[in-house]
């Protein structure tokens, strides 16, 4: 097994240095969620250090932002380069701070370099600018993107570098300074990806890292200063963030939040793919994903099989420390904290008081390692007539709800019995059936034989009601980053249309 790397607390990145908080406001602790011997250090954060990031991000925009779109992509080039000198190190962070499988944070890194590639190629085009010849007659006119001011990036702690990369990228390349707070549970993700911005020599005050736990979130997003919250995480904390900032109505707050997603299973679907993609849906990540599969909904002919074939590949699933190799390899890690884990089996107890069957039992697990994990578990409910709390919560762990319905209308009915809206799946060969789920729900994406899991960069990435209000991220980052200025440019010196009467001008200079 590896040799962990040793990890330094280095404080704050404000105005292009690390600070390390004079008196401290905050602490709080970095440990291995897979081995809770591993303490990675203990981070805090002074509250003055809100004020003096946000200063140093708004003294830095007026010169970044002045600067052409291809030089600010010329610092994004050489942070992409640090990247991938630091792969190893980061995807070994993630796995230390999360849990999560080594490779599956090297995946995690992969993505960082796509998000920058796909921002500079694709991200680019939809903001530039475009000419509108005879906007009025005879008039050229034009709309130019222009970048917002100071953009607050709040991250989650599943993919502690990925999502908060993807704010991060298209906010700078579009000529944003940047505040990023990072989760308490995953700080020292955060730290590396400031250091390498750091590397990356990006002008003081552009890039500024402020670490704490929710009161730091909470005085930065309401610092006069900001100008943008990105924010991806939680509903609850998602609508503490726009009631907080509501009279700050200048601010734009872009909510990436939870998922209840749904899975449809119809009686024609095929039977090893869709088990492999509903098997990664729900389990990947030990669950912890806002695109989980945790409501998979099955068409009765395909059901016993299918129900059948899936508890046993879930009774299978190789659980385990991030770190193991060769056949030890795990296909999860654990839960992220106590507190995930209480969640995770109290909910079992919610969803069998509201008559779910349980198929399999949530359980906490025993490993050399000690650390918060749990075995998967599956739960059978008849169709929904009422409220459920078990099937209204996102639990965030490696539960599933499966109902057995009769076609697909049941089906959609299922699915749509939810307040949140990121992502629905159907598994079918009909393309009837996906053109009839793709209008019938309300979803931000729709997967036809895919897993809800595994979003692409390419595409725009949001969710509907509880999940997310109506900014996509992914592809779609550089419009919330910007706002669209309308021209019309007149270059002549004679007036151009017909003088209005009443007004003692002859259209003439
Ligand atoms: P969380 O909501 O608990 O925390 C997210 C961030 O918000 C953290 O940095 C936290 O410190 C900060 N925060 C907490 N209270 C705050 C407040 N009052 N003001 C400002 N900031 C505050 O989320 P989490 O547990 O880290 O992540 C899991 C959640 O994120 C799940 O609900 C998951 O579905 C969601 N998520 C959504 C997406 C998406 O793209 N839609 C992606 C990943 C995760």
């Amino acid at each position: 097994m590896r040799n962990l790397r040793p990890f330094t607390y280095l404080g704050d990145y404000i105005n292009g240095a690390f600070v390390l908080p004079k008196e401290k406001s905050e602490e709080f602790e970095s440990l291995n969620p897979g081995n809770l011997k591993d303490r990675l250090s203990t981070f805090s954060t002074s509250f003055s250090h809100v004020r003096l990031a946000s200063e140093a991000a708004k003294r830095a925009f007026p010169k970044w932002r002045a600067l052409p779109q291809e030089e600010r992509a010329i610092y994004l080039k050489k942070l992409y380069k640090e990247i991938e000198t630091h792969l190893d190190q980061m995807a070994e962070l993630i796995s230390r701070e999360t849990g999560k499988p080594f490779w599956e944070a090297l995946q995690e890194t992969q993505g960082l370099l796509g998000k920058i590639t796909i921002t500079l190629e694709e991200g680019a085009s939809l903001i530039s600018e475009k000419e509108v010849p005879n906007a009025q007659p005879k008039l050229m006119g034009r709309y130019r993107y222009k970048p917002k001011g100071v953009m607050l990036v709040l991250g989650p702690f599943n993919f502690p570098a990925h999502l908060p990369h993807g704010h991060i990228v298209p906010a700078l390349f579009t000529g944003n300074t940047v505040i990023f707070k990072p989760s308490e549970q995953t700080p020292a993700v955060g730290q590396l990806m400031a250091e390498l911005i750091h590397r990356a020599q990006f002008p003081p005050g552009v890039f500024n890292l402020v670490q704490g736990e929710k009161e730091v979130g909470r005085r930065l997003c309401t610092e006069p200063a900001i100008d943008g919250i990105l924010f991806t995480g939680s509903y609850d904390v998602g609508l503490k963030i726009k009631e907080s900032v509501l009279s700050h109505f200048w601010k734009t707050v872009v909510l990436e939040m939870g998922g209840k997603n749904a899975s449809i299973v119809l009686d024609d679907a095929s039977l090893e793919k869709t088990l492999y993609e509903n098997i990664k849906g729900a389990y990947l990540t030990t669950g912890q994903r806002c695109s989980a599969t945790s409501r998979l909904i099955v068409t009765e002919k395909i059901a016993d099989t299918f129900i059948k074939e899936f508890h046993r590949l879930s009774k299978e699933l190789k659980i385990g420390y991030a770190f193991e190799e060769g056949p030890h390899t795990p296909f999860m890690g654990p839960l992220i904290s106590q507190a995930a884990l209480d969640k995770y089996l109290r909910f079992q107890g919610i969803a069998q008081r509201e008559g779910a069957q349980v198929l399999m039992r949530a359980k906490a697990l025993e490993f050399t390692y000690p650390g918060y994990y749990v075995s998967p578990s599956i739960c059978i409910l008849s169709p929904k007539k009422e409220f459920s709390t078990y099937l209204e919560t996102e639990i965030f762990g490696p539960n599933v709800a499966i109902t057995i319905v009769k076609n697909v209308d049941d089906a959609i009915e299922e699915a749509n019995k939810t307040d949140y809206g990121l992502v629905v799946s159907v598994f079918t060969k009909d393309k009837k059936a996906y053109e009839k789920v793709f209008q019938e729900t309300k979803t931000g994406l729709v997967n036809w034989n895919r897993a809800t899991v595994g979003g692409s960069s390419k595409l725009p990435f949001g969710g509907q009601g509880k999940s997310g209000n109506q900014f996509p991220t992914a592809l779609f980052a550089p419009f919330y980053c910007t706002y669209p200025v309308a021209c019309l440019e007149d270059t002549q010196d004679m007036i151009q249309e017909t003088i209005p009467p009443g007004l003692p001008l002859h259209g003439k200079n």
